[in-house]
């Protein structure tokens, strides 16, 4: 564990001032929905109607605050108290709209008053007076927070208090309780604003990697938003030639395993396409240290691609055989569907498949009221009648697309074949009374040809629905009895 510590914090230092925290990408989306990430500058501004939410009135004064902000904000005046002596006072709070208009425009007209030009007060009311919408106090997650004793005389907060122990103090500790130093000194620039040492914003947990990463809002918030949208995919597959090839955006990277393995920061960078059989490659897109979803492609030893299987799937070995053999098809787009639930047409394509039927001379007709002749399982669906493999369900109906039982699976399999001895023994499943009485021949000749298993428990559970997967494993075992 030490070791692993030692190589995060060797790693942390070598990336740079930039954060060491990899978020994935569902992350970033969270965080950048969330009201405590909301970003409020000259840029970027609320609407003269933006009230917010769960706005408390903070205890022991006038002013009003955000819930979890007004909580966060007494554990950090407490933790200031307790470690430099003298208690910080919430000196202001929410604005509304309307407050941030007076008080912006009483500022304008104070030094029109004294003389200055409209332009040259409007100015000068800007550098430390945020324009009605621009405040992030009309949030109700910004404090400004000081010591009585730096106030100066004209009732003003003032600068100096960044150099008291308790501005100090704030500075370096106000992550642990949620809180960013907005405006600092030297990024005005950046900010919009003058050096504020007493205004606090609250974010919440992510303060700390806020903080460690020596950036202001402004730029960890560009940051996220540039991240989010380089990775709002995994890395794109196009497969050509029976290779896959994957790409991303500009200045992401992408690293894969071939292991069936999540990627990592230290997997094998992607260079060129994958064409290795009886593998399955996951590939991961990294910018800036975070993370998008991951992307899973596998050749099956028989050379077919699907997105939706892994070599370490219970099923894998049955689905490449099945589609290698032809019984099955994929459902388009390099996908197998493997935990969709089997439906009554594909029974029926599927045993068409398996019986080698020249399907062109059932084309074109139907017997069912709901299975069009232009369907692409109309011709097997005809062909299962006419065998007496799969039956409609009464009323000139076939039910195409409603899924078919684990039942009515083993009775289709029944049906399919020759030899009709089948009995099931007595107490062979707890659950054996439920097992409809046309298919307990079909179960019993399933079950005693291990093309079907009970379940641990001891229960057959026959009208469970049966996945594409299951069925591709019963299909398998049926041909090899
Ligand atoms: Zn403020």
């Amino acid at each position: 564990m030490r070791k692993l510590i030692c190589f995060l914090l060797v790693f942390c230092v070598l990336a740079g001032a930039f954060s060491c925290m990899a978020l994935e990408v569902d992350t970033i989306n969270n965080l950048l929905s969330s009201k405590y990430m909301i970003l409020v500058n000259r840029e970027y501004t609320v609407s003269s109607d933006y009230v917010p939410s769960d706005l408390v009135t903070y205890p022991g004064s006038s002013y009003k605050l955000e819930k979890n902000c007004a909580a966060a904000l007494q554990k950090l005046i407490n933790a200031c108290a307790a470690a430099n002596g003298e208690r910080l006072v919430l000196y202001s709070g929410y604005r509304t709209y309307q407050t941030q208009y007076n008080k912006y425009y009483n500022k304008v007209n104070q030094y029109i008053n004294n003389g200055y030009s409209r332009d040259k007060a409007i100015t000068l009311t800007d550098q430390y007076y945020a324009r009605p919408g621009a405040s992030e106090h009309h949030t109700g997650l910004a404090a400004d927070i000081c010591t009585p004793s730096s106030v100066n005389k004209y009732g003003q907060l003032h600068e100096s208090f960044g150099n008291t122990a308790e501005g100090k103090w704030l500075k370096k500790n106000s992550w642990k309780y949620g809180f960013i130093l907005r405006y600092e000194k030297g990024k005005e620039h950046i900010t919009g604003y003058n050096y504020e040492p007493w205004h606090f914003r609250y974010v919440g947990d992510i303060a700390e990697e806020i903080y460690q990463s020596g950036l202001t809002y402004e730029e960890y918030f560009a940051k996220l938003k540039t991240a989010q949208n380089k990775l709002s995919s995994a890395p794109e597959m196009t497969i050509k030639n029976n290779k896959v090839f994957l790409s991303a955006p500009d200045g992401v990277t992408i690293r894969y395993t071939s292991d069936g393995s999540t990627p990592t920061m230290s997997s094998k960078a992607y260079s060129s396409a994958f064409s290795t059989k009886n593998k399955t490659y996951k590939a991961i897109a990294f910018y800036d240290g975070h993370t998008s979803a991951v992307a899973t492609v596998t050749i099956t030893k028989y050379g077919d691609i699907f997105k939706d299987i892994s070599t370490k799937d219970w099923y894998y070995s049955a689905v490449s055989k099945a589609v290698n053999i032809g019984a099955f098809s994929g459902t388009g787009d390099y996908t197998f569907a493997p935990n969709t639930e089997m439906s009554r047409a594909m029974i029926a394509q599927v045993l068409a498949n398996i019986n080698g039927v020249d399907l062109a001379a059932y084309k074109g007709k139907t017997a069912y009221r709901d299975v069009s002749s232009k369907k692409w399982y109309a011709a097997a669906i005809n062909w299962a009648t006419e065998q007496n493999i799969v039956q409609g369900i009464g009323n000139s109906e076939f039910a195409p697309n409603t899924s078919i039982t684990r039942e009515q699976v083993c009775t289709v399999l029944y049906n399919a074949t020759t030899t009709k001895k089948y009995t099931l023994k007595n107490n062979t499943f707890t659950d054996q009374e439920s097992i409809s009485s046309w298919a307990k021949k079909g179960v019993a000749f399933c079950y005693q040809n291990d093309i079907v298993n009970g379940y641990p428990e001891g229960t057959f559970q026959p009208q469970h629905s049966a996945s594409r997967a299951e069925v591709a494993k019963m299909i398998l075992s049926y041909l090899s009895i």
